[in-house]
């Protein structure tokens, strides 16, 4: 992502505001269809609530006269964070039941609403390179539908993208940050085949063996981040003393969401470099919801929100490596739907909940195989992987639709 600083007039700023709030006026609208949903019944897909929009968009004249880009965008965002929510949801089930009660975490919370004023932005897709244009040295323009062109200044080259978006930060600052294609890297070209499954303790492990974490906040930099947020607690409203601590918490987060999205592009670099075809879980919405139908309960109320937060990025992290491993090694990633893969002994095929003794440890009731519990999934991942590419694959599928999306699964 390459962010650059937006200068809207004082009318495009109003514009602006008017495609923030129908984003956040549509994703509103989905956190409220799903809290309608009941296990056993199917969740409204994408699809289906991209035509109850048209509707929307019919009967409510103020939202037909914004964008229905940012309308279905805003709709697409919400899917890909379900998606990773539940992903996170499952997974938090599958490894509770190995956990003693008092040190399980909190459930992860799924996708909230959004206030105004809190997080504001919106996602334009469909770009296309003469939507972006250089006025000078110090300045480009870029293409806002419904809107014109907008000012950007341009603090470095701009990225050929096929999508961005716009974001306003608590200070009324408007960015808008393109969404660049990072080029194929060619795989090794000796069959090689690798397995990722996706945790919460190790962030990623293979089946070669290795584990991989995503860094985030040193233990010194999480006291602090404490102590500031403490701060933060006592300070009056609207004082400079808020303002400053406010800045200094914005830091220390961006300081860590740069080292993960640093991580994420050196392990898709690393991985699309190191094999030919890459099994993944497929995090497929419609999926995960009918083998979820009646049996995963949602989770009760007044989890700790923090603790939710911590999966959610884990998730987030996830979709984000997965895009990018599908834009580095187009056409050599297989995703595979992964039931069973945590419970499945990767040396004989037993399934049983009861072979995952604790976190950390896989050891089979059947033979007796006994393996870090991460690794034998990715083994399990990798080897369906491989059948589902022999039989022809439904794999990514390849430089066709190279738009970056925050999950590829969810349309
Ligand atoms: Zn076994």
């Amino acid at each position: 992502m390459s962010r650059y600083r937006l200068y809207p007039t004082p009318a495009q700023d109003q514009v602006l505001m008017g495609h923030c709030a129908h984003a956040r006026y549509v994703w509103n609208l989905a956190v409220e269809q799903r809290s309608w949903w009941q296990p056993g019944r199917p969740a409204p897909g994408f699809a289906q609530q991209c035509r109850q929009l048209s509707e929307a968009r019919a009967a409510y004249p103020w939202l037909a006269a914004g964008s229905v880009i940012v309308q279905q965008q805003a709709l697409r965002d919400f899917h890909a964070a379900y998606a990773a929510w539940f992903a996170s949801l499952r997974e938090w089930r599958n490894r509770g039941a190995t956990i003693p009660p008092d040190q399980r975490p909190a459930a992860p919370s799924p996708p909230s609403w959004r206030r105004r004023g809190r997080r504001e932005g919106f996602r334009i897709v469909a770009v296309r390179p003469e939507h972006v244009r250089r006025l000078n040295r110090r300045w480009g323009v870029v293409l806002v539908p419904k809107l014109g062109w907008v000012r950007f200044r341009l603090s470095r080259p701009v990225p050929v993208a096929r999508s961005y978006r716009v974001t306003r930060d608590r200070a009324g600052r408007w960015h808008v940050a393109f969404a660049a294609i990072p080029p194929a890297i060619p795989g090794p070209s000796t069959g090689e085949v690798v397995g990722v499954d996706r945790g919460v303790t190790v962030s990623a492990a293979l089946s070669t063996g290795e584990l991989l974490r995503i860094p985030g906040l040193r233990p010194t930099e999480r006291r602090r981040l404490r102590l500031l947020e403490r701060r933060l607690a006592r300070a009056r409203p609207g004082s400079n003393r808020r303002h400053r601590v406010k800045l200094a918490i914005a830091r220390l987060k961006a300081r860590e969401a740069d080292r993960r999205r640093d991580w994420t592009e050196k392990t898709s670099t690393d991985l699309a470099r190191r094999f030919d075809l890459i099994c993944v879980e497929d995090l497929d919405v419609r999926a995960m919801t009918r083998s979820a139908s009646g049996t995963v309960e949602r989770p009760g109320r007044g989890v700790r929100q923090k603790a939710g937060l911590n999966h959610a990025i884990l998730a987030n992290g996830w979709g984000r490596l997965v895009d990018r491993l599908e834009q580095k090694a187009p056409g050599r990633v297989q995703k595979v739907a992964a039931a069973y893969t945590s419970q499945t002994c990767n040396a004989c095929g037993h399934v049983a909940r009861e072979s995952r003794e604790s976190q950390p440890s896989f050891r089979c009731v059947a033979c007796g195989h006994q393996a870090h519990a991460d690794v034998n999934a990715a083994r399990n991942i990798a080897a369906a992987g491989q059948v589902v590419a022999a039989r022809g694959g439904q794999g990514s599928p390849g430089p066709v639709n190279r738009e970056p999306l925050t999950l590829g699964a969810v349309a």
